[in-house]
């Protein structure tokens, strides 16, 4: 049987890819979503193997030494992985899944999974950035220099990704990675 695609969406900080990926999900309700573990509390509707597998840091710590997870990262001060085991399974059963994770995770999964289909999600500019970075209205401007300046350095990291999507508009870019995994189908399906 023919695998499925291991499809990873990334992107700086604030750049929208919680909000894309939650779109792409009513678009493209046959698309796998891998569900995160992370140490940080639940947010207001969050609710756990939804949206997260909420760990204690020792919980976190025994699925690291288990090699549970696929990648992980440290992010904000809480650390963010992906369990392996569903991804695994889902590709081998034939079917598409999308890891909505950031640059360094992404970095990780590039290594052990060449044959993945990087995107990498880009604000419409930079100026964009700030104001959605500020528009959260909880950061001071320190904390605003600093996530654009880590942001910048993220975006320097592009090369390594497939495909560069602008997040302009939600159903634009939707429609943009649609496009992409459509394509990879027709490339690596035909033969
Ligand atoms: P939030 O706390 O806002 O849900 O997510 C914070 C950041 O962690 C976002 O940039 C999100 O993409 C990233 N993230 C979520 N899950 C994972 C994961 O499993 N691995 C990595 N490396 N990053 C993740």
């Amino acid at each position: 049987m023919k695998q499925g695609l291991l499809i990873v969406l990334s992107g700086p900080s604030g750049v929208g890819k919680g909000t894309v990926c939650r779109a792409l999900r009513r678009m493209m309700p046959e698309l796998v979503y891998s569900v995160s573990a992370t140490t940080r509390a639940p947010r207001a509707g969050e609710a756990e193997g939804v949206d997260y597998y909420y760990k204690t840091r020792e919980q976190f710590q025994e699925m690291i030494e288990r090699g549970a997870l696929l990648e992980y990262a440290e992010y904000v001060g809480n650390l963010y992985g992906t369990p392996r085991e569903p991804v695994e399974r889902t590709i081998a059963e034939g079917k598409d899944i999308i890891l909505e994770i950031d640059v360094k995770g992404a970095l990780q999964v590039k290594r052990n999974y060449p044959e993945g289909v990087f995107i990498f999600l880009l604000p419409p500019s930079l100026d964009e950035l700030r104001q959605r970075i500020s528009g959260r209205g909880t950061e001071t401007a320190a904390v605003i220099d600093t996530r654009m300046s880590e942001a910048s350095r993220e975006i320097g990291m592009i090369t390594e990704y497939d495909y560069a999507v602008v997040n302009d508009e939600i159903e634009a870019a939707c429609r943009r990675i649609q496009s992409i995994i459509t394509a990879e189908h027709c490339r690596r399906d035909r033969i």
